[in-house]
């Protein structure tokens, strides 16, 4: 017997117990490791359209879908075929291809703002790379984030960084320089009275403003009514550029992401999640006169050794076609509201107080009654029962985030039989909290 096929016979709980001795906490990024909610996390054989299954051989239906990237499902026909045929091809040459300038186009001609796109290899390398190219272009150095707002794991946004960090209370990040940390200031989010403050004490220093347009790492929380438009004005009044990072909301609340839904157009956007279709990419965009800053065109280095890989272009591309049609973006919502109003029924009937919030097809149930419109009432929410909902809902058969702060996702392979499985799964899952 090979050792593989070893591996497939043991339990999550023997996984598990190997992993902890061989990586930290037994994962390779945290939140997987169910921290925020107890018990053992589900170690994964095999997924197909809007289900998991794991090695102890329970399929779940699956609203985490990798964090965002499965908008079409696991293990689409026309993405897998895609892929196996650029598999034949080799796999990475650190040379130009034609796919790269097929997948410019496409998010040129998708996301407004962008005239020219830089692909690398994470979300959290798009947005360091289009912070120092905000520096580069203004010659200023602080930046502001938003409270509970997550722009990956760059040192300068290990500031009240929402979900992850929050799951395990960790205020800050040891390892981060003090130095580095004092040019980070941070704002609550829907709040345009604190930010125009901050440009008041600090407007001539600050390079530029990061926002998550609909933040999806406290949970999901939409901006108000002319949030983006106040942030805009702002940023443009002092001088600062405005980075929207998309890396979530990209292709997910619109092809055009949240800037086409709202009709607001950052300077700098930043892309990652559904544009490599399940393999790992970023980018980041801008108009022409800011992007050919960035080196060779300009001054402000950036490279990658594997950035613009052939498997995950193609991975992309096969991905981003398919959202060409709006038709897909309108199902998104429907399917979104069929599952959230049948969730918020189920949690009345039981009378367990919840609040949701959704754009498309993102949302969270936070355990707390009262409207979550920023960190401080998204952090009002009752952990300990979203635990308990959270393990409860795993034993009907559902996989939710495994943290009452992050986002779940629909995609195109959540039917209405599986959705309406769901809220039967939540109606009983409400009467055991
Ligand atoms: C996921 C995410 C990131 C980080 O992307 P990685 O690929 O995990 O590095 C950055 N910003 C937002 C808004 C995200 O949701």
């Amino acid at each position: 017997m090979s050792a593989t096929h070893q591996e497939q016979q043991a339990s999550s709980e023997e996984l598990f117990t190997r992993a902890v001795e061989l990586m930290p906490g037994g994962v390779n990024s945290p939140v997987r490791a169910f921290r925020g909610v107890g018990g053992t996390p589900r170690f994964i054989a095999s997924a197909r359209g809007a289900t998991l299954t794991d090695v102890d051989g329970r399929t779940y239906i699956d609203y985490v879908g990798s964090w965002g990237p499965m908008i079409l499902g696991h293990a689409d026909e026309q993405v897998l075929d895609a892929i196996r045929g650029a598999l034949s091809r080799g796999t990475s040459y650190g040379a130009p291809t034609a796919l790269e300038i097929e997948m410019a186009e496409e998010i040129i001609e998708a996301v407004p703002s962008i005239e020219m796109v830089r692909m690398v290899n994470s979300g959290t390398e798009a947005t360091m790379s289009a912070l120092r190219l905000a520096r580069g272009v203004t010659g200023r150095s602080k930046i502001v984030k938003f409270e509970g707002c997550y722009h990956g794991h760059g040192d300068s946004f290990l500031v009240k960084a929402g979900s992850g960090v929050a799951t395990l209370g960790l205020p800050d990040s040891p390892g981060v320089p003090a130095s580095v940390a004092r040019d980070t200031i941070t704002a609550p989010f829907n709040d345009a009275g604190a930010l125009a403050e901050v440009f008041d004490e600090h407007g001539a220093d600050i390079a530029a403003v990061i926002i998550e347009p609909v933040v999806g790492n406290m949970g999901c929380v939409p901006p108000r009514e002319g949030y983006l438009q106040s942030v805009r004005d702002l940023t443009r009044r002092h001088g600062a550029l405005l980075i929207f990072d998309e890396v979530m909301t990209g292709f997910r609340l619109a092809r055009g992401g949240a800037q086409e839904l709202y009709d607001v157009m950052p300077d700098i956007t930043t892309l990652g999640k559904i544009i490599g279709g399940g393999l790992p990419v970023g980018a980041y965009g801008a108009s022409r006169e800011i992007m050919n800053m960035v080196a060779p065109a300009g001054p402000v280095y950036q490279a990658g050794t594997l950035s613009g890989n052939p498997l995950a272009m193609t991975a992309g591309l096969a991905t981003l076609r398919r959202l060409r049609d709006r038709a897909v973006y309108e199902g998104l919502d429907g399917a979104g509201r069929r599952l959230c109003e049948g969730m918020n029924d189920a949690a009345r009937e039981a009378g367990v107080p919840t609040h949701t919030n959704r754009v498309g097809s993102m949302f969270t149930m936070f355990f707390t009654e009262a409207p979550v419109t920023d960190w401080t009432s998204a952090a009002r929410s009752d952990r300990e029962r979203f635990g308990k909902f959270f393990h409860a809902m795993l034993a009907e058969g559902v996989y939710l985030a495994p943290s009452q702060f992050e986002a779940g996702f629909i995609g195109t392979a959540h039917t209405d039989e599986l959705l309406d499985r769901t809220i039967e799964a939540a109606r009983k899952a409400f009467r055991t909290l």
